[in-house]
């Protein structure tokens, strides 16, 4: 045969030939050609089997007796039979039983050449098919449950290979040793009973690593004809995931449970068409005055029959159509309490609950009482209300200020005061050019004050209207409101027009500085002639006349007193009241009036002494009027032969003046207000005595004017002490 026949009947061999040509040399059988289907069968490769020899075949392909079988139809030179051997095809790990037929081949010299051997599968087509079945297989043999066969899938799973085969169980899976499993398996053995099992766990080491699985299985006892139990079927399918993905799923159904449970929230679940209560939680129990076992398992609008003609079926039926949420911050709820038909405000939302396929098979509802809150906002609307109402009626403008853009917001109203058409924009700078000169600072300075210190806003200013240019006064009020931290957030007031007020105050004071003047020249002369006549008394040596004419020029003094007062409050007002500024020892002032004091009054005694001689500089007329008001009040509000101390002491550039008495005091409600315009002290022992309430302003707006301050410290019936400070002249 040429080489090229050769290969050509070769592979016509291998394709139609189901098993294997030995050639034979001698005594020696070596594989020549393997056939395809042989192959197939064994699992076998053809490179593991050409060239070989029956010896060096890879174990359990052929019967024991096969060489002893070779050696016969060596000499017969007849065909033979190999009677049924088991065969471990596929490397091993199952066993099918097997025949075959062994066919000699003489060469041209009549002896055999070539032996034909094909083996036939007797029993254990369905062992194979097993091995490719999706779900784990086995037999285990014996009381120690030796592995007879697994198939490839149980490999898997136990993650061993077949080398396993053979083995006792407990060998074959050391780490069986001491689990449940492996008793379930002895158990079967033992008392011949199948067992199925469910998601039974099994810790197994596979890839090196110790597992966690979970396997669905049945162990069915194989029995003999005797009903002898001689082994174990394992059919087992791993679990784990769908066991992972459930633990998972209970997980999230209990804290999605656990959510809605302890939500401060009303969560509630409705389903199916009767819309039935399945998950409302105590929240949602409170809000509808209800105990669970009224609410579970029931349909909503058998719980509710009140609910008809409300909004939310409608709105639920819509959710349920559409598989739209559905939100309503507010609303109005009505339902049956045990007193009667009750109101809450309610929020709520409704939300689609979809299955797989979209549809929508229930409703979560979301609902938070929040009728204290709305109550509460209703009561400042309506408060807010009435405030507006108020504030309309009395025609005041209302203004918002926010110093940290510098935007003022006004109503219309205040516009209107100012100047402004409806349209036309009032900006902060608009505002602050309209006021005029002499107040801008003024009012600039109050908003630094409220911003800086908290204090209220209140100032009265004049302005210029916007369009009209006309000269107005207005009084602005307001208060400033600040964030958790202290940030000022705004300044808020009213403003109301006082031009006409104003302006009664402006003849008022023209009146009074008029009068004053007028009554200024004829006590003048009054007075000259009074000293003339007391000289002319003392001369004379009249003393009577000389007591009286020195009583009455001590009167003349207080009259021309109370006018400067008068003149100079007047002034005040106007804006124009000067000071004639010099240097001065204030020792000196005191003591000269303290001494003029005492001329007129005797019933009191008076100690000043000690001061050094301070100097300072301002208005010493305007100063001395201020000393002569406190020690005059001093005498006045207290009881004869009592005594006022004066003391002066000076630290850190301020000299500090101290007129102390032992009269009636001053009751701390007073105390702030005693520096203000006409404040009088009303009370039965005051009655009697005279005065108009205008020193202490005088004297608190001159020390203010020299930068100085006044204030006072007293306690009812204990006396009181009037301190006031200026600054000391530069040297
Ligand atoms: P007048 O004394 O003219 O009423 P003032 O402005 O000087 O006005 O004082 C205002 C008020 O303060 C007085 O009416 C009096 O009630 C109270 N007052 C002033 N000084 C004293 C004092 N030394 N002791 C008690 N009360 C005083």
């Amino acid at each position: 045969m040429s080489p090229q026949n050769d290969s050509f009947y070769k592979s016509l061999l291998e394709k139609t030939f189901n098993g294997l040509v030995f050639k034979v040399e001698g005594s020696l059988f070596s594989i020549l050609i393997a056939g395809d289907e042989f192959l197939r069968l064994t699992g076998v490769s053809r490179e593991e089997l050409l060239g070989k020899t029956l010896a060096e075949v890879p174990g359990g392909l052929f019967h024991a007796a096969t060489t002893a079988t070779f050696e016969t139809i060596l000499k017969d030179k007849q065909p033979a039979e190999i009677q049924s051997f088991s065969m471990h095809p596929q490397g091993g790990h199952f066993t099918v039983q097997a025949t075959a037929s062994v066919t000699p081949i003489l060469d041209e010299a009549g002896d055999v050449g070539c032996l034909l051997y094909s083996a036939t599968i007797t029993d254990g087509g369905l062992m194979q098919l097993i091995d490719q079945a999706p779900f784990g297989m086995g037999i285990l043999r014996g009381k120690e449950l030796v592995v007879e066969s697994v198939n490839t899938m149980l490999l898997e799973l136990w993650g061993k290979s077949e080398a396993i085969v053979g083995l006792p169980l407990a060998k074959a899976l050391p780490e069986f040793q001491g689990q449940r499993i492996l008793k379930l398996l002895e158990d079967v053995y033992t008392w011949g009973e199948p067992l199925v099992g469910n998601e039974v766990q099994a810790m197994l080491v596979r890839n090196g690593n110790l597992e966690n699985a979970y396997f669905n299985f049945v162990h069915q006892p194989i029995k003999d004809q005797t009903g002898h139990t001689n082994g174990v079927m394992i059919v087992a399918a791993e679990v784990t995931q769908l066991v992972q993905v459930k633990k998972k799923l209970e997980e999230s159904v209990a804290n999605f449970q656990n959510v809605v449970m302890n939500t401060h929230y009303g969560l509630l679940v409705v389903k199916g068409k009767t819309w039935t209560v399945e998950i409302a939680n105590q929240p949602m129990l409170d809000l509808w005055g209800k105990a669970k076992n009224e609410v579970m398992g029931k349909p909503l609008m058998k719980i509710f029959p009140e609910f008809i003609g409300q909004p939310f079926p409608e709105h639920i039926r819509e959710v349920f159509e559409t598989g739209k949420s559905f939100v309503q911050p507010e609303d109005v709820f009505y339902y049956q309490s045990k007193d009667g038909v009750a109101k809450k405000y309610v929020s709520y939302f409704y939300d689609p609950m979809l299955n797989a396929d979209g549809n929508v098979y229930g409703v979560i509802v979301g609902a938070e009482d929040i009728t204290t809150r709305v109550e509460n906002r209703l009561k400042t609307e309506r408060a807010e209300e009435m405030l507006r109402i108020a504030i309309e009626s009395a025609n005041l403008g209302t203004w918002h200020f926010d110093p940290k853009v510098k935007r003022l917001v006004v109503s219309n109203r205040l516009k209107e005061l100012f100047g402004y058409m409806p349209y036309e924009e009032m900006t902060f700078e608009t505002f602050v050019k309209q006021i005029t000169d002499e107040y801008r600072p003024i009012v600039i300075q109050e908003f630094r004050n409220s911003i800086a210190n908290g204090e209220h806003f209140n100032v009265d200013f004049s302005i210029l209207g916007y369009q009209d240019r006309n000269i107005r006064w207005m009084r602005a009020t307001g208060k400033i409101y600040r964030d958790q931290l202290g940030v000022p957030l705004r300044i808020s007031g009213i403003l109301m027009e006082i031009t006409e007020h104003k302006q009664d105050e402006i003849r008022k004071n023209d009146f009074i500085a008029m009068v004053s003047h007028e009554l200024k020249t004829p006590l003048t002369s009054l007075k000259a002639y009074v000293q003339l006549l007391n000289m002319k008394a003392k001369i004379s040596g009249d003393l009577f006349t000389v007591k009286s004419l020195g009583k009455v020029e001590g009167q003349v003094n207080k009259m021309n007193n109370m006018i400067r007062s008068f003149l100079d409050l007047s002034r005040l007002e106007a804006g124009k009241i000067y000071l004639e500024q010099e240097e001065f020892t204030i020792d000196k002032l005191v003591a000269e009036i303290v001494e003029e004091v005492m001329l007129t009054d005797k019933s009191h005694t008076i100690l000043f002494s000690n001061c050094k001689p301070f100097i300072i500089y301002g208005d010493r007329d305007k100063i001395g009027q201020v000393v002569n008001n406190l020690v005059g009040n001093a005498i006045k509000y207290s009881r004869p032969n009592t005594t006022v101390t004066i003391r002066c002491e000076a630290s850190e550039g301020m000299v500090q003046i101290s007129i102390k008495d032992e009269g009636i005091g001053i009751a701390k409600e007073d105390q702030s207000k005693l520096f203000g315009r006409f404040y009088r002290i009303q009370n039965q022992e005051l009655k009697t005595v005279s005065g108009f309430g205008i020193g202490l302003y005088l004297s608190a707006e001159i020390i203010k004017l020299h930068h100085g301050e006044i204030w006072v410290e007293s306690e009812e019936g204990q006396g009181a002490v009037f301190h006031f400070t200026l600054p000391l002249a530069s040297t």
